[in-house]
């Protein structure tokens, strides 16, 4: 207890004073002062005459937990109670001020309050001050205090004002707080404006939200007013609108944690400028989990992220060329050890696994032979310099490769380098194409020299020769001798050859290009005359000038006595073609036309020495055929024959025969053809008259026959049905049964034959299972030939689109023939080979009296028999000629392999 000083402390009378203030007990330690105070020497007199309204006042004061305070008097003596007393800080008025005169007790403040407590006293009405600040003098010293108060008046019992009554609290610390807020509150606002963050606060309640002026200005929205959320959210990027959407409410969800950040695209409603911003805020939520505020900040990040982008964008572009650049890239470390290898190269060294490469030397990978080199170069890097090597070999998982390698350093110049960059390029193929091409020079040299061609080149500047072995030789000099020049060359050349071979030479000089020329030398040692053939070219160096002239020589003496030999035989050949009543050609081994006699001129009227010419004379039906024909015979040498019609001067189509045969060198190779058109109209006039007559016969003959058949058919029947035994006569009808089937067969055959004659033998095509047919007819063929057995192998499976019975006519056709040409035999093998080429193959063996070689190209003609086999065996010679055909309208082939005596194979193919 702080205590009074010692004049103001009431000792004598105790008793009658404490007794006159007992209203003050439980007054605190302010009770206890101002009843051990001595109020008999202050200025308002002893304590028990004091009014009852003073008393009144003071018990209230002394009573109440709120600071309070009293002036009372004239002299406004001071009283307060505990809870004010604080206010008064500890080194300063307290206790003293208890009963003081209210001017000397607040001098730092009496002007202050002074007008106050004149106001109360003389107009009876009290006071209201708020957060006042009123220094006062505490602690030691003046102190900032702020105050809430009120000034009443007290009022004696005539109702005068006689005190002020003063009720305060002290809020200096919620002043000072205030002010603390607002001084963040201005630093915020100047973090803000200086960071330039736009801020934004959404209000769920209402759906709306308000932003500073900057977010308003990006966000084109009219300042101080408060915006609906979805007008907000129109201005945010079409492409981004609904992933803020999401993010909003997700942040709006208590469960989310209410944080929120994220970058968007706005784009202003009227300058359509596009701004990249982020977001960040928070959601503050109520206790029943809902937000009730949601604010936050907005950045410009436009710049930034256009940056990020092209950094991103940058860096996406270096990685795209490193891995897609064909060549192998290493990046190494200050230290030498592989950091990086690109996909390529990865691939190229057969590295499976990076891992295992990662951080180890690079140069121990390229083994003993070059470590020691790659090291250098590493060294090299780092010392800023790019190190090259050609054709490293670098064995990777057993296989050889060879590698160009460049070594430089990555960094800014003048910096320390930071990393090392290998780039190696495969020259694998180059560097075995290189060889090769070493290995061939060294062949070419064996070669030449054995396939009697001499190699030479002359340097032009030097005048100096260098000729092969051989060519040496060719040109009669020692093949010793070294000191061959151009003289030397062109001294040997016949002066009737030398103008035109350099001229030759002299235009491909010009023209940079290849020159084969052809002259006669005079040779050195034994001067004899040879013709040599020599092709050569000129090779230029940088400033476009002739430096060497290189090519090879070979003698042709031979081949132009050949030549020329051969042209004295065409002459011959050619005025003994003259002689002929013959239209006679020639062609080259490709069927290109040389010659022609004058008998075309003669027969056509048209130049024969046209190609053209005898185009246009063929029968335009008869062409395909012939060129079908031609083709054939140019492929395979096969001679070549035809029948066709040709145009005479007067417009007439004559029939004619074609023959031509193949002329061929001694090893086999067809050289020319020679060949003659020959009239065989009178002939063949004489065959059509006679096919003409065969048709009309045919149907003649066919009409008695089907009426003896039907009667023979009547007879057999009436025997069987007779029941008695009549085993001869069945015989006999049998047999006239089928003599009848024999010749109705022949007549169909002759009238085929005139049907094809006049390109009239009309096919029914359809579809049909081919192995299905053929097995059909082998079966019903074979109760026909009680001798022989038709084995059959292989299938197609295939349907076939022709004529049914007519392919079926051809293969009776071929197994008849196989079984009547081998008498002695009692096989027939047949064969169908599946689909193989576009084409189904039948093949029909016999192992009967063959053909000979000569026969072979004729037995498909018409009437075509071999002669000395006529008295033997029975037929006509058209059987074949009319499977040709129907196969050859079928697009197919007919044709046979076989030798005299040792059977025949028959083949025919169809399109598949
Ligand atoms: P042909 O009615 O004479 O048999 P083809 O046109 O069927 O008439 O045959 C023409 C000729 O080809 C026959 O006369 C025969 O000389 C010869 N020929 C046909 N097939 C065979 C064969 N399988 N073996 C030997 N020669 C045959």
């Amino acid at each position: 207890m702080n205590t009074l000083p010692h004049d103001k402390i009431e000792t004598s009378k105790e008793n009658s004073m404490t007794e006159s203030l007992k209203f003050l007990s439980g007054g605190g330690e302010m009770g206890a002062l101002m009843r051990a105070y001595n109020w008999q020497s202050s200025l308002i007199g002893r304590a028990d005459k004091w009014p009852q309204s003073l008393l009144t006042t003071l018990g209230i004061l002394l009573n109440s937990k709120f600071p309070m305070f009293l002036f009372w008097g004239s002299q406004h003596v001071c009283f307060y109670n505990d809870a004010y007393r604080p206010s008064l800080g500890n080194e300063g008025k307290h206790p003293s001020m208890l009963g003081m005169k209210g001017e000397e007790a607040w001098p730092e403040i009496w002007h202050i309050i002074k007008p106050l407590i004149n106001q109360v006293l003389t107009d009876g009405e009290a006071t209201w001050s708020e957060d006042q600040l009123i220094p006062i003098y505490r602690n030691a010293k003046i102190e900032d205090v702020y105050w809430t108060f009120s000034y009443s008046p007290v009022k004696d019992e005539s109702g005068l004002p006689v005190g002020v009554f003063v009720a305060c609290t002290e809020t200096t610390e919620k002043v000072n707080n205030f002010h603390k807020i607002a001084e963040s509150n201005n630093q915020l606002e100047f973090a803000i404006e200086a960071t330039e963050l736009g801020t934004w606060d959404y209000n769920p309640l209402t759906n709306k939200f308000t932003g500073n002026t900057r977010f308003k200005d990006w966000f084109g929205l009219p300042h101080g007013e408060e915006i609906d959320l979805s007008i907000g959210m129109n201005v945010i990027a079409e492409n981004d609108r609904n992933l803020v959407a999401q993010a909003f409410q997700r942040t709006m969800q208590y469960e989310s944690g209410g944080l929120y950040d994220i970058e968007y695209s706005t784009i202003h409603p009227v300058t359509k400028q596009e701004r990249i911003v982020r977001a960040k805020g928070r959601a503050w939520f109520g206790e029943d989990k809902t937000a009730y505020r949601f604010n936050g900040t907005l950045q410009d990040i436009t710049e930034q992220a256009s940056a990020r982008k092209e950094i991103e964008a940058s860096e996406a572009f270096n990685r795209t060329i490193l891995e897609n650049s064909p060549d192998c890239l290493k990046v190494l470390d200050r230290e030498g050890r592989i950091q990086y290898i690109n996909f390529n190269g990865l691939c190229q060294m057969e590295i499976d696994d990076f891992s295992t490469f990662k951080n180890k030397n690079w140069w121990t990978i390229w083994g003993s032979e070059n470590e020691a080199l790659v090291k250098a170069s590493v060294d090299k890097a780092l010392r800023g310099e790019t190190a090259q090597f050609t054709a490293l070999r670098l064995t990777a998982k057993g296989i050889p490769k060879w590698w160009d390698v460049v070594v430089s350093p990555i960094g800014k110049p003048g910096e320390p380098v930071q990393q090392i960059i290998s780039v190696s390029r495969d020259v694998t193929e180059k560097k075995k194409s290189e060889e090769a091409i070493e290995k061939m020079a060294a062949h070419l040299k064996h070669a030449t020299d054995s396939a009697g061609v001499g190699t030479w080149s002359l340097n032009l500047q030097t005048q100096k020769l260098e000729w092969s072995f051989l060519h040496k030789k060719m040109w009669g000099y020692d093949e010793h001798r070294n000191d061959l020049t151009y003289e030397d060359w062109h001294k040997l050349i016949l002066p009737a050859d030398k103008e035109l071979a350099f001229k030759r030479v002299e235009d491909a000089r010009i023209n940079h290009s290849f020159y084969e020329v052809e002259y006669r030398i005079n040779k050195a040692d034994d001067n004899v005359i040879r013709s040599i053939r020599s092709v050569g070219k000129y090779y230029y160096n940088d400033k476009g000038q002739a430096e060497t002239l290189t090519g090879i020589s070979v003698d042709i003496t031979e081949q132009k006595q050949a030549e020329e030999k051969i042209k004295e035989s065409e002459e011959r050949f050619r005025s003994l073609a003259e002689t002929l009543p013959h239209l006679v050609w020639m062609t080259d081994e490709k069927g290109k036309y040389e010659y022609a006699s004058s008998q075309w001129e003669k027969y056509s009227g048209l130049d024969p020495l046209k190609e053209e010419t005898w185009q246009q004379l063929i029968y335009p039906d008869d062409m395909q055929t012939m060129m079908v024909t031609w083709e054939k015979s140019l492929i395979t040498g096969i001679d070549y024959h035809a029948e066709a019609r040709l145009k005479n001067k007067q417009g007439e189509y004559l029939w004619h025969i074609v023959h031509g045969i193949a002329i061929k060198s001694k090893d086999d190779k067809i050289v020319k053809w020679i060949g003659t058109f020959t009239n065989i109209h009178d002939q063949k006039i004489k065959e059509e008259k006679k096919d003409e007559f065969i048709s009309i016969a045919s149907h003649e003959l066919k009409t008695p026959l089907t009426i003896a058949k039907t009667y023979i058919q009547l007879l057999l029947q009436t025997f069987e049905e007779s029941g008695k035994e009549k085993k001869r006569e069945m015989i006999y009808a049998t047999k006239a049964n089928a003599s009848i089937d024999r010749l109705n067969r022949l007549i169909s055959e002759l009238l085929d034959v005139s049907k094809i004659q006049s390109g009239n033998l009309p096919l029914h095509i359809t579809s049909f299972n081919f192995d299905e047919m053929f097995i059909d007819t082998i079966e019903n063929l074979q109760h026909t030939f009680p001798k022989h057995s038709i084995i059959h192998s292989g299938e197609t499976k295939k349907q076939v689109s022709g004529d049914k019975e007519r392919l079926q006519q051809v293969i009776i056709n071929l197994i008849n023939n196989a079984t009547k040409y081998s008498p002695n035999a009692d096989k027939i093998f047949v064969h169908i080979s599946d689909c193989e080429n576009g084409e189904i193959k039948v093949e029909i063996k016999d192992s009967g009296i063959g053909i000979s070689k000569n026969d072979l190209g004729k037995i498909f003609e018409r009437y075509y028999r071999v002669e000395n086999m006529t008295g033997q065996f029975q037929g006509l010679g058209i059987g074949l000629f009319i499977s040709s055909e129907i196969i050859r309208r079928h697009n197919g082939k007919l044709w046979a392999e076989s030798e005299l005596g040792a059977g025949s194979t028959f083949y025919f193919t169809l399109p598949c």
